[in-house]
């Protein structure tokens, strides 16, 4: 079986990690589709950095919840898995089942990795897994300011991971495609999961609210992917 796998933030949500387009989402009062930009960081980068920190805090005391585990289960089953994930946090390489863990060439973080500090300029970066103090952080190669690594919204994708993903849609078209909790609003999340479908294949949506894929689903599933995700998992490996 060859399976691929599309999450966003609403994969995290039952974990406690607000997704941007909730109503949990706003943070001060401030709209995260403007502050995850590179315009907000040039203009107020204490604030962005405040607001990543909190961001960071609260994925570091989550834990990954049952939608997570039931794609590690899935991934273990299957011959050919990827899983192309919006999500910044780290919940999908946490997640366990059956005392087994996402394997990290089964993933691509196409947006990044939230715990990554990288320099605007040159090309140090260093992970903060752990607590960090309320500094603004500052290349050590260069001076100049550091930055989340991540994806913000206006910022081109990062070529090697476009070609990771590239590489897998190479070979033969995917008879499962599972696009679960996100809103879809980037046009090659809809690109990437029409190209790996096969045409007799199921394209299968895991969202409580209808998305611009769902028009393009052969399957949806209108719940929390919590719920959803483990008995859908279920059900395909008991074909
Ligand atoms: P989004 O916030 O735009 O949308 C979340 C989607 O999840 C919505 O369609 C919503 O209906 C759905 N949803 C909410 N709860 C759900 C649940 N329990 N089960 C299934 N679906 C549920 O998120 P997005 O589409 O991923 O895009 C937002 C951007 O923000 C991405 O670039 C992403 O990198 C970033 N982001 C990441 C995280 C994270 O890493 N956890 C959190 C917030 C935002
Ligand atoms: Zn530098």
């Amino acid at each position: 079986m060859r399976v691929l796998v599309i999450t966003g933030a609403g994969v995290s949500a039952e974990s406690g990690i607000p997704t941007f387009r909730g109503k949990d989402g706003y943070w001060r009062n401030l709209n995260p589709a403007k502050l995850a930009t590179p315009e907000a960081f040039a203009k107020n980068p204490r604030l962005v950095w405040e607001w990543y920190r909190e961001r960071r805090q609260r994925i570091r005391s989550a834990q990954p919840n049952p939608a997570h585990q039931a794609i590690v289960k899935l991934a273990a089953h299957t011959d050919e898995f990827l899983l192309v994930t919006q999500n910044v946090d780290d919940l999908h390489l946490r997640a366990e089942s059956e005392g087994q863990r996402l394997s990290p060439d089964k993933i691509v973080q196409i947006h990044g990795d939230i715990f990554e500090t990288r320099c605007s300029r040159c090309a140090c970066s260093r992970r903060e897994p752990e607590e960090e103090d309320s500094n603004l952080p500052r290349c050590t190669e260069c001076g100049e300011l550091m930055r989340p690594g991540v994806v913000w919204f206006g910022e081109q994708l990062d070529l090697r991971k476009i070609e990771q993903v590239d590489n897998y849609l190479t070979r033969p078209s995917c008879p499962v495609v599972i696009v679960a909790g996100t809103t879809a609003a980037f046009g090659y999340i809809i690109d990437l999961a029409l190209r790996a479908q096969d045409p007799d294949g199921q394209l299968i949506e895991v969202n409580p609210d209808p998305t611009p894929l769902s028009g393009f689903a052969t399957h949806l599933i209108r719940e929390p992917a919590g719920i959803a995700l483990p008995r859908l998992v279920d059900e395909l490996l008991a074909r």
